[in-house]
């Protein structure tokens, strides 16, 4: 349910920050490819400097590891940085273009500009990467932007907040925390895009308020990514590659794997190898895994609950517990569980998990597994595990995501060269590097006659003309 607007951030305070935005967005455009990146470079040091800090309300938020939120959030924004400084004077570059011959004495390009005044709204699982990565490349393409973090990372939210108002005059970059009414606020107003991150209900509700102004959106969201494990893959690398990907950020991460389809002759065995690399991950010394210091917590106690309640249901309706399994409800703690006999009736088949549990399904034939992850929405990511090119072929010729990786995890998140990002229920738009920068900016296609004119084309219409 939407709650009133607190008192902090009345719907004239909002209206204020945009229109002083829109005002100066001309002169944010003219900015050149060095301007720009100093105001990046301010970032830069900034988190270099607060690196603990940032450490620090991560922890407060829902105890991430520190080594997490370098590995999942800053080693992200800083390579994203790296790459805009390298990149950002030639993408700003006129893009000439061919001319066909028809059009002889003219001359075309592409030029990038920027959208203007830009909305971005972030998640809570990685709740400063999602919000800094896209404010870096808005900025590199040279638009204003409001911020709107989460309410449920309020530690995370607050620090981002303080960093902005240090680094940026509010005419330029800003931030309202708040919940769903501080977004619906928001959304009433004519921004040029929407960058949103979050979930596909939300999603559509985001596209909804943009159709009204008609303005752009790119939709990071997120949905039931599957794991293909056939009966040629490493088993031992594999289950480790699984695990990894499926349990940092307490599998809080939109392209964790969902769930597994694995050949059922090298199931036991993946089954056996994921016991043994997730007790070694988070067990390695004998004490429960709860004691690790490797291992986050899910963010609240309402998304305890309702993994919980995932994870009830399927075993109330027949799945078995393969590993883990024990929770506590007093500090949102819920063990790596592996599920097996899941149908695909039980809920924890319908839903995003975002939780650390993960069902084992089987299949016979390559194409019953296919058939399961076709019969679902296209996800935001499809993971192949597989020695055997032909199978690997096979899986990308016949099912669509977002993006896939062969015998990894979550790596294609790293990579600023790939787009990142869904196709239809998992997301509209990509990001990542250039795609990012093109998300936030207006290609505008400019042609320009140098001579000559095509007076043959002029009325009264000759035979030619009409014969062209
Ligand atoms: P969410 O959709 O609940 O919230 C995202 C943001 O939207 C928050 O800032 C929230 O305050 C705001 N919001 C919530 N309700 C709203 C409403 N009715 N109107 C307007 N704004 C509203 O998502 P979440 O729980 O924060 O994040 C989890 C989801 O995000 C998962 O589905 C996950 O897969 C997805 N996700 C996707 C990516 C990606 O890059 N594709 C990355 C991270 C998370």
């Amino acid at each position: 349910m939407i709650t009133a607007l607190p008192q902090t951030t009345p719907r004239d305070a909002i209206q204020a920050a945009f229109d002083a935005q829109r005002k100066h967005a001309p002169q944010m455009a003219l900015t050149t490819a060095e301007q720009r990146i100093e105001r990046i470079k301010r970032i830069q040091s900034w988190i270099t400097t607060h690196e603990t800090d940032i450490q620090r309300v991560m922890y407060d938020d829902f105890r991430k590891p520190s080594a997490e939120v370098m590995l999942g959030e800053l080693m992200a924004v800083h390579a994203e940085i790296k790459h805009i400084i390298k990149n950002l004077r030639q993408w700003m570059l006129p893009q000439r273009l061919p001319t066909p011959l028809s059009l002889v004495g003219t001359k075309s390009h592409i030029r990038h500009e920027p959208k203007g005044n830009v909305l971005i709204i972030a998640p809570w699982n990685y709740p400063f990467s999602l919000m800094i990565k896209p404010l870096v490349s808005a900025i590199a393409a040279g638009n204003v932007v409001i911020l709107k973090p989460s309410e449920m990372t309020p530690h995370t939210a607050n620090l981002v907040r303080e960093m902005i108002a240090e680094l940026f005059p509010a005419n330029e970059v800003t931030v309202f925390e708040g919940d769903a009414a501080v977004s619906t606020a928001l959304l009433e107003l004519p921004f040029n895009h929407i960058f949103f991150t979050g979930s596909p209900a939300v999603g559509r509700i985001v596209m909804a308020a943009a159709a009204k102004h008609l303005t752009s959106v790119t939709l990071e969201l997120g949905g039931k990514s599957p794991a293909i494990v056939d009966e040629t893959a490493n088993i031992k690398e594999t289950a480790g590659r699984l695990a990894w990907g499926k349990c940092i950020n307490n599998g809080q991460t939109c392209i964790a794997p969902d769930y597994l389809l694995v050949h059922r002759s090298v199931k036991e065995p993946l089954i056996q190898a994921m016991r043994e690399t997730l007790t070694a991950m988070y067990s390695p010394d004998g004490k429960p895994i709860e004691q690790s210091d490797s291992y986050a917590r899910i963010v609240n106690s309402k998304h305890f609950e309702r993994v919980k309640g995932l994870l009830d249901d399927a075993v109330q309706q027949g799945a078995t517990v393969a590993f883990g399994g024990n929770t506590n409800e007093a500090d949102n703690f819920m063990e790596p569980t592996l599920l097996e006999n899941v149908t695909d009736e039980m809920r924890v088949m319908q839903e995003e998990i975002f939780g650390p549990v993960l069902p084992v399904l089987t299949y016979e034939n390559l194409d019953d597994a296919l058939r399961t992850v076709n019969s679902r929405e296209k996800p935001l990511a499809l993971y192949i595990h597989s020695r055997s090119r032909q199978n690997t072929q096979y899986i990308l010729d016949r099912t669509s995501a977002g993006d896939t990786v062969i015998n990894d995890t979550l790596l294609q998140f790293g990579n600023v060269e790939l787009p990142f990002g869904g196709v239809n229920n998992s997301g509209l738009g990509k990001s990542n590097g250039f795609f990012s920068f093109q998300e936030f900016s207006n290609q505008r296609g400019v042609m320009q006659r140098e001579f000559g004119t095509m007076k043959f084309i002029y009325p009264p219409y000759t035979d030619k003309v009409k014969k062209l």
